[in-house]
């Protein structure tokens, strides 16, 4: 049969471009991007080299800058007791767990992770994977397959979309939080597939808004489908405890199938955690490619993630200060008459600039006036929403946001761009 098929199709001759990678044409349009920011004059904002622990501050080039450019929101990666509690799993465990966990076994702070992150979510159990893409990427790849619907978010987080991909499933985006819609195309599709998935995010990290919550509990509840939320930007950063948007919206978390987050950001640690039903983590923990097939979660990162749960249990405050924080910047910033966009509260604040030269330039001048912010350029936005995005975090002064503000509003007069009609008189 190969023979056959080889002898039916047409023979295409090999080009360079097909085995050399320089040649490759998608190659190609990366050295064209990169020559577009080098005709700006202005240096490459990305892979800055940084010195140091990223926190409120970080150190490049010999400097020290305030830092609006990570996702340490609650100050954890850096903390005493995360560090001590890493370094002493280090030393109890060993750097790796160097197999899968299905053949190699757990460590006990895997499970006891686990089991905390369930009740700190407020479900029956929870599993831990090596990277918070691949959690999203395994677990949508694997939980719905051809035949399936998955629904999601039109500002849906990249991991998703693969996962979406790799899971062979029909894949329709819905308008960003617009539940209405999302309510409209599942009548449209009532009856046509065996699983329909709906997705959304908790905190969206490129506006900072998010969506309402209840409303798609009910739309799932009314519909029977499951309805899947990622918490990378919500868990401890959201509700009053940092339980995250369960907590903020007083919804009861066993309404929601599937809860997932990562341990990169509130959790100063590297991977992702998806939370539910016992019956669904059991499901994962045995068959999901991405858990299965891959090597456990090392000790430094387990340890890392339960002691900074175990802070932020103690510590709630750092949560209240984090909202306060960020309210600070969106009251000052529209004050100076900075466009905020749809932030709300959150740890994300764009500061939209409208254009992307734009953007790049202000990144620059605040980067040579001490602070270290990056720019979110097109294509990754369109054109007219390139901005700056400010990660705040509980461990920002409230002079250091202020002076932030300040410095900012100055820089986008000083780089060509307009201020709106101030919302308020600054303070
Ligand atoms: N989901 C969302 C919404 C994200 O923003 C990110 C990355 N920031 C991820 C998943 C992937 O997480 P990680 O960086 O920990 O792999």
């Amino acid at each position: 049969a190969a023979a056959s098929e080889q002898a039916d199709l047409p023979l295409r001759e090999v080009k360079p471009e097909d085995y050399t990678f320089a040649l490759f044409p998608e190659y190609k349009r990366l050295k064209q991007t990169e020559q577009t920011l080098m005709i700006t004059g202005l240096p490459n904002p990305y892979f800055t080299v940084h010195e140091g622990l990223t926190r409120d501050t970080t150190r490049i080039d010999g400097r020290d800058l305030i830092s609006f450019a990570s996702y340490n929101y609650l100050g954890m990666s850096g903390d005493p007791e995360v560090t001590r509690a890493s370094t002493e799993a280090v030393e109890r465990f060993g750097t790796s767990v160097s197999a899968s966990r299905l053949v190699s076994g757990n460590k006990t702070i895997h499970g006891e992770l686990e089991r905390e992150i369930a009740d700190w979510v407020g479900v029956e159990a929870s599993v831990v994977f090596v990277g918070g893409h691949s959690t999203n990427e395994t677990t949508i790849g694997h939980l719905v397959g051809p035949g399936d619907l998955i629904l999601h978010d039109a500002l849906s987080h990249n991991s998703i979309i693969q996962g979406a991909l790799l899971s062979g499933a029909r894949r329709r985006p819905f308008e960003h939080n617009d539940f209405e819609a999302l309510d409209r195309a599942l009548t449209e599709v009532r009856g046509q597939y065996r699983r329909v998935l709906v997705v959304i995010e908790g905190v969206y990290s490129m506006d900072g808004d998010f969506p309402d919550l209840p409303k798609f509990v009910e739309i799932k509840q009314r519909h029977k489908c499951l309805l899947m939320v990622d918490e990378a930007h919500s868990i401890g950063t959201m509700g009053a405890t940092g339980r995250g948007m369960a907590e903020h919206f007083g919804v009861d978390p066993k309404s929601v199938d599937i809860w997932m987050g990562t341990l990169s950001k509130s959790f100063g640690s590297c991977g992702g955690y998806i939370a539910g039903c016992a019956e669904l983590v059991e499901y994962l923990q045995y068959t999901a490619p991405g858990f299965v097939y891959s090597v456990g979660l090392p000790p430094a990162s387990t340890a890392a993630a339960l002691a900074s749960l175990r802070v932020l249990k103690a510590e709630p405050q750092r949560v209240a200060r984090l909202k306060e924080r960020s309210n600070q910047f969106v009251r000052e910033a529209q004050a100076h008459g900075l466009n905020t966009g749809q932030s709300c509260g959150t740890p994300v604040v764009p500061v939209i600039t409208g254009n992307s030269l734009l953007a790049l330039k202000l990144s620059h001048a605040l980067f040579e006036a001490g602070i270290n912010v990056q720019p979110i350029l097109y294509p990754a936005v369109e054109e007219a929403a390139a901005r700056l995005r400010f990660f705040i975090t509980s461990e920002h002064t409230e002079q250091q946001i202020h002076d932030t503000v300040e410095e900012v509003a100055k820089q986008y007069v000083a780089v060509g761009g307009k201020l709106l009609q101030p919302a308020h008189a600054p303070q």
